[in-house]
């Protein structure tokens, strides 16, 4: 990959110019940039409510007046612009590199240990990062200690949330009456049906890396025959669709840092518009808050901690070298809060900046970011805990190593786009409801109606665990290459 070899340190001269600055540098100044733009436009729209709308309405009016804006739908074309650009990209670039990737595998050997490799890394690395979660929102307790049990239902869950109403609809209307074990149901995705079908929906990410895979594999028994060079000719083609994918990714990273300044602003301004603080509204950001602040720190530590150690003691390259060649990545992540659509620029940071083989990556990194998802693991279980202990519930061990293996099969199961895990943690709630002796529950109300509690700060929350979604992907390429005997960037 050829596009953020572009990064070179900027002379003085170049300061006063963020054009020829480095990819990273500008992505952040477009996240800066877009998260003051934000701020301002969900001031405006503030400033805008009338004064006779009641306290409880407020979030909901502001988000509505910020929706209903010229520059607040200006920023959420470009933005979409610039996510379907990177949707566009997934398809052909995940296909044609898993199937040369494959096809030399396939040549050299090494799949079986490669596959197991890539597995033992993502369960291991998930079940650490839900570990911590577990540790620190028991550690903390945030529910029950800012929620008092008989309040619950009256004040935080039945009232004030009209901002989010549009989010529990959506949420109510995808768990349907789900349950851990129907989440078992993303394997049978593994193989799908139709191939087209598959291409054409992008949460089944999974079951075309399996066609890519068998198309991978049997390109190279393709007979060689000299005088027709099957082998050869569709070697060639997926080379030209890759190349040619990688050219569009090029141009669509150039934009990334206009892209997320849009993304950001659109984001910000309504989560701002909705958040404001307003007379009751107050004590249900104080709920939250410390959810959120033990949310974040156990995704921290995982991100800090966990995963440098990791490429310190097991991948033996510099971790801080590694941060900086994700930059790009890890901020587009943060921006779209969606695995998948930041796949390509993944790829690419692992490749170029990383110095990763093409071989490592394209195997790893598109099976990452379906099936590994450190920060959403560790999150639904926070989340989890959080419900559960507002509702006073006391958990035994048993109930809690429930929810730790749910949260595991689950985050396979997520799909890498915003908002997944809330429907994961439905999943796990009515897990957790099911055991529950009858009259466990304040008046009869249900766990899931705890999960009004979640949407105020999911959208910024979604945002931190995507990044840390993407980096452990890309830890695991580099350990895994490290692994295989190549020697990323950084080692050297
Ligand atoms: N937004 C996350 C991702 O794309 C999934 C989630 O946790 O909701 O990685």
């Amino acid at each position: 990959m050829t596009s953020t070899t572009r990064d070179q340190p900027s002379t003085p001269a170049g300061r006063l110019k963020p054009w020829v600055w480095p990819l990273h540098w500008q992505i952040l100044l477009g996240l800066a940039l877009g998260a003051g733009l934000g701020l301002w436009l969900g001031q405006i729209a503030i400033a805008n409510i009338s004064q006779g709308v009641a306290a409880d309405q407020r979030g909901a009016a502001g988000a509505a007046i910020v929706q209903n804006s010229l520059a607040f739908q200006l920023c959420d074309l470009a933005g979409d612009l610039f996510l379907a650009g990177l949707k566009l990209i997934i398809v052909p670039l995940v296909f044609s590199s898993i199937v040369l990737a494959i096809a030399n595998i396939a040549r050299t050997g090494g799949f079986g240990r490669l596959g197991l490799k890539t597995l033992a890394y993502y369960l291991t690395t998930s079940l650490l990062a839900v570990l911590v979660g577990l540790a620190l929102v028991n550690a903390f307790a945030p529910g029950s200690s800012t929620t008092d049990t008989g309040e619950i239902t009256g004040i935080l869950v039945g009232q004030n949330l009209d901002a989010f109403a549009s989010e529990a609809a959506e949420v109510e209307s995808k768990v349907g009456g789900k349950t851990g074990t129907d989440f078992l149901n993303v394997f049978r995705t593994m193989v799908p049906e139709n191939f087209f079908a598959a291409a054409a929906n992008n949460g089944q990410l999974l079951g075309l890396i399996t066609v890519a895979m068998f198309v991978g594999f049997f390109l190279s028994r393709l007979p060689e025959d000299p005088g027709h060079d099957v082998q050869g000719t569709m070697h060639r083609f997926f080379d030209g669709v890759y190349r040619l994918t990688l050219g569009i990714t090029d141009v669509v990273l150039k934009l990334a840092p206009l892209g997320v300044l849009f993304l950001l602003a659109a984001t910000v301004a309504l989560q701002w518009a909705k958040l404001r603080p307003d007379g009751r509204f107050d004590e249900l950001i104080a709920g939250v808050t410390k959810f959120a602040v033990v949310a974040v720190a156990a995704l921290g530590i995982h991100f800090l901690i966990t995963m440098p150690l990791i490429l310190m003691l097991v991948a033996r390259v510099n971790p801080l070298r590694h941060y900086r060649a994700m930059a790009p990545a890890l901020m587009t992540a943060f921006s779209t809060a969606s695995s998948s659509a930041t796949l390509p620029l993944t790829l690419d940071c692992v490749e170029t900046r990383a110095g990763v083989s093409n071989k490592v990556s394209s195997f790893t990194l598109p099976l990452g970011a379906t099936v590994n998802m450190d920060g959403t693991a560790l999150y639904e279980c926070v989340a989890a805990m959080f419900i559960c202990q507002a509702f006073g519930l006391e958990l035994s061990f048993a109930q809690q190593f429930m929810i730790v293996v749910v949260a595991l099969l689950t985050s396979v199961g997520v799909a890498g786009v915003p908002s997944a895990s809330l429907v994961a943690i439905a999943v796990i709630l009515q897990a957790v409801e099911q055991q529950l002796p009858a009259g466990s529950l304040p008046g009869g109300a249900s766990l899931l109606t705890g999960m009004a509690l979640l949407f105020v700060f999911d959208r910024p929350l979604d945002m931190c665990r995507t990044a840390v979604n993407v980096f452990g992907d890309s830890v695991g390429a580099v350990t895994v290459a490290r692994s295989e005997g190549e020697t990323p960037l950084q080692t050297r």
